[in-house]
């Protein structure tokens, strides 16, 4: 395929740009004379040879194969597929890796990740509020394969070292935290990770592995702040669009040949057609979606924060967010730009003995509001709303919820794309009547 002589190179260009444009001279496949790539479906491929096949086989996820700059060769959709590789191509960039292997689902990448990087007889610590399907997969599921899950307190960081045993070869957690929009600081875990690296063989070092689904590289780039893994749902705010899932794992290109291996082997493959809209919609739109949405959401903050019937608001971007001076550190655009994401959670002012006021605000408004809908997921276009004490996270015991600051009071907000004006007007005469 030729490639264009540019006069600036792609990486002198923002992010922002690059992902509108992407690689849009991969060597996944010749689409230079295409404006939008096309999607390609093709469960097998044509091999020309037998030697041509057998060469695929042999190349098949190895890691000096892909690092070569050789053109792939296909051979089964759940092997490697060109409508992926490009997306994979573009998610590596975004955040900052050396490599991205999709998968189906976010869910099916956390497994990837797990299951790649742990063995039996070794231990994962994980910070102790998890997505719940994340918390399930590490408690009903890791264990059966000799795999021990244990949890501690992230926030704590002083107090991890003391955690971690011979067997701990992961340290695994999210930030902001669901629902609270707490952080744990990513630098700070890769400094214990390191003081514990120094004693331990390379093959068994310690790995950081941080879930960056809510924030998004927009908003924060945990590889570049010492993670060793990024995990994401591909479903949220970088598809964007709530109409495909995905998940995605970004890393460096020493465990290329595992994450392959284990997604050809337990199958978890992206759909080519859902790689397809998250590379054309999803990602080209991600960072004007956040940038726009972040706004929205400092302003409906800064609307509830003064609300009289309103307890408390935890949203990165105020002034008042107790970890503000890690939120700066830590939540930048590719730019260097404070970027607090969009996502909130309000707590109300309950009166003890009382029905739930968050449970009767969130039915007003899934009955009331026009811009405002109630269902889970996040990061779409559209407002949701949702409350986690009832719903996302009711199967948490009640004593467990409230010592992880979840409260019956609480609502979790995902601000969309709508005029800003009518967000907040929705809010103000739900809150009218509760
Ligand atoms: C949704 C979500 C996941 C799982 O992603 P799916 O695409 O739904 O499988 C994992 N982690 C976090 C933080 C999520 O919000």
């Amino acid at each position: 395929m030729e490639t264009r002589k540019r006069h600036r190179q792609k990486e002198d260009y923002r992010l922002r740009t690059h992902l509108i444009h992407g690689n849009y001279d991969s060597r996944n496949w010749d689409y230079d004379h295409h404006v939008v790539p096309p999607v390609s479906q093709s469960t097998a491929f044509r091999l020309t040879s037998l030697e041509r096949g057998a060469r695929g086989f042999e190349k098949f996820a190895s890691a000096e194969e892909y690092a070569s700059g050789h053109d792939p060769i296909y051979i089964y959709d759940r092997l490697d597929e060109p409508t992926r590789g490009m997306l994979e191509d573009n998610l590596a960039y975004a955040e900052g890796g050396e490599i991205a292997i999709t998968y189906a689902t976010g869910m099916a990448a956390v497994s990837a990740a797990l299951g790649s990087t742990l063995a039996q007889g070794q231990d994962v610590l994980a910070h102790e509020i998890l997505y719940g399907c994340t918390f399930s997969q590490m408690t009903n599921w890791l264990p059966r394969f000799g795999i021990k899950p244990r949890f501690a307190n992230f926030f704590k960081t002083g107090l991890l070292a003391r955690e971690i045993t011979p067997s701990t070869r992961v340290l695994y957690f999210e930030t902001p935290i669901n629902p609270t929009l707490e952080l744990v600081d990513i630098a700070a875990v890769r400094a214990v990770a390191d003081e514990v690296n120094t004693g331990r063989a390379p093959e068994n070092r310690l790995l950081v592995m941080v879930d960056n689904t809510f924030a998004t590289p927009q908003c924060q780039r945990p590889l570049g702040l010492g993670a060793d893994v990024v995990v994401e749902s591909l479903t949220k705010a970088i598809g964007g669009f709530g109409t495909d899932m995905g998940g995605v794992v970004v890393t460096s290109s020493d465990w290329y040949h595992q994450l392959m291996l284990y997604r050809k082997d337990f199958g978890g493959v992206l759909s080519s057609r859902a790689a397809w809209n998250v590379l054309v919609y999803g990602l080209p739109t991600l960072a004007t979606r956040m940038i726009n949405m972040q706004k929205t959401a400092h302003r409906v903050g800064d609307f509830l924060c003064k609300h009289p019937k309103v307890a408390f608001v935890s949203y990165p971007g105020l002034d008042c967010f107790p970890q503000k001076a890690l939120a700066h550190r830590q939540m930048v655009s590719p730019e260097g730009k404070f970027a607090p994401g969009s996502m909130l959670y309000i707590v109300l002012k309950g009166e003890p003995g009382k029905p739930s006021k968050a449970e009767k605000l969130v039915n007003y408004l899934a009955e009331h509001a026009y811009s405002i809908t109630l269902a889970v997921s996040l990061g779409q276009i559209k407002t949701l709303i949702e409350h986690p004490f009832s719903m996302t996270h009711s199967a948490l015991p009640d004593e467990q919820k409230r010592a992880f600051g979840m409260h019956p009071e609480g609502i979790r907000l995902s601000v969309g794309l709508e005029d800003w004006h009518d967000i907040i007007r929705d809010l103000e005469l739900a809150l009218e009547r509760v």
